[in-house]
């Protein structure tokens, strides 16, 4: 979209130990004054990599995100990570709703939202997924799937500087099916239409990023789609190599 900074983000979900670091380094080491100024890159590694890995790559241009957070800031909550904890480790954005949380974790809509929220109260963006199941698809209700998840996972307070949109077609994540060009260019014209109603300019201006199986020899078909402004990379974004080349794609 013009007038958008896209958002090449990756994912490892629950892999990588310190001796993977070196991803990371790569990545933020490859990035040249063209592509710093093209795009915002991020890494999610798991949580207890994010102190070490954003000490790494400060000022590089490459910035380090969290997979999930709590919905409160502290407390009684064995386990859990709060949204100030990984402000506190120099996390940029936290992820919220990705559907291995809904999925593994029950969470709702209305979780999600209450996560967002604790993510924005302490000034970090908050990456907000949505999409539908295999199930839901056949059944033809996508794009009611993602209207739901989008009115009831996205606070009222949201805006294009604190909130980024992720379709994530479940159906889609780590199997290596994609869905057609022309279904995720009505997926992501329906999710604008609707954030536009809801937030006006800012909707208009919010990072709409598709994820799913992108990698390097795909990438750049999926984000030449009209409202894709970035992705969200899970297995490929584990290789700085792989990583790079979905960039540098664009
Ligand atoms: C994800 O889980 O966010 C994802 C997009 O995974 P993959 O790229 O491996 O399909």
């Amino acid at each position: 979209t013009p007038d958008i900074k896209p958002l090449v983000a990756g994912n490892w979900k629950m892999n990588g130990t310190r001796d993977w670091l070196s991803e990371i380094t790569t990545v933020a080491g490859s990035l040249d004054a063209d592509l710093r100024e093209t795009m915002d890159t991020l890494i999610c590694p798991p949580a207890t990599l994010i102190y070490l890995a954003a000490a790494a790559v400060q000022d590089t241009g490459l910035t380090i995100g969290a997979q999930d957070c709590h919905m409160a800031q502290s407390g009684a909550h064995t386990g859990d990570i709060s949204a100030a904890m990984l402000a506190d480790a120099a996390a940029t954005h936290v992820i919220v709703g990705h559907s291995e949380r809904r999925t593994d974790h029950g969470e709702t809509s209305d979780t999600v939202k209450q996560k967002a929220e604790a993510v924005h109260e302490q000034g970090l963006i908050a990456i907000v997924c949505v999409g539908e199941t295999k199930q839901e698809r056949d059944e033809g209700r996508t794009l009611d799937v993602i209207k739901d998840q989008l009115a009831h996972s996205v606070p009222d307070n949201s805006t294009s500087a604190n909130t980024v949109i992720a379709y994530e077609p479940v159906w889609a994540i780590g199997t290596g099916v994609t869905p057609t060009v022309s279904d995720v260019e009505e997926a992501h014209a329906f999710m604008r239409r609707l954030l536009e109603d809801r937030f006006a300019g800012e909707g208009a201006l919010m990072k709409l990023l598709y994820g799913g199986s992108v990698k390097p020899s795909n990438a750049s078909e999926l984000m030449a789609v009209r409202n894709v402004d970035g992705a969200l990379v899970g297995g490929a974004s584990l290789k700085a190599a792989d990583f790079l080349a979905i960039c540098e794609s664009y």
